[in-house]
């Protein structure tokens, strides 16, 4: 189908509106991408798992940046935060079924179980996810999406 991904953005965030309000988020949007040909709910997953975490794990007053853009011969779509950030031992653990870092696991509640997911949706399109985070400056997460 073709997936109205700037709306999809719009719906992901008022999922979420209370605790973007709660935390007092901003979020910037660099959305070059309108319409993009893929099933919309894994999109809706996708882009609900990375917001989700991109807000559970950010600091009040911080920002969330959402971008799309097409690249080459792929969607990129990417979800940048503020917050704690990843040790860079854990870049790979994160999206093992069930893993949650353990000094912070206890703050923040969750499954664990997102990224595992959010992973295996993207692998199945023959995509790729990228993370890049620094401890307590930012967690930026890249997915790259092959246009059909
Ligand atoms: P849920 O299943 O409800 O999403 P979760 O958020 O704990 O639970 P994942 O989304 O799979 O699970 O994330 C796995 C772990 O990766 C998290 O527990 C957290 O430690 C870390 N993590 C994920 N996203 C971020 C982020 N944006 N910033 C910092 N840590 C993150
Ligand atoms: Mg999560």
């Amino acid at each position: 189908d073709e997936v109205d991904v700037e709306n999809l953005i719009e719906y992901v965030l008022s999922k979420f509106k209370m605790e973007i309000e709660n935390k007092q988020l901003k979020i910037i949007k660099n959305i070059d991408v309108k319409t993009f040909y893929s099933d919309p709910t894994l999109m809706e997953f996708l882009l609900s798992n990375l917001i989700s975490n991109a807000i559970k794990y950010n600091k009040e007053n911080g920002s969330i940046e959402i971008s799309t853009k097409f690249e080459d011969d792929y969607l990129i779509l990417s979800v940048k935060d503020t917050g704690i950030g990843i040790p860079e031992g854990e870049t790979e653990n994160i999206f093992k079924r069930f893993y949650r870092i353990s000094d912070i696991k206890r703050q923040y509640p969750g499954s664990g179980l997102g990224l595992s997911i959010v992973k295996r949706i993207v692998d199945n399109l023959n995509g790729e996810i990228i993370v890049k985070s620094e401890k307590n400056k930012y967690t930026l997460f890249i997915i790259k999406l092959p246009i059909k």
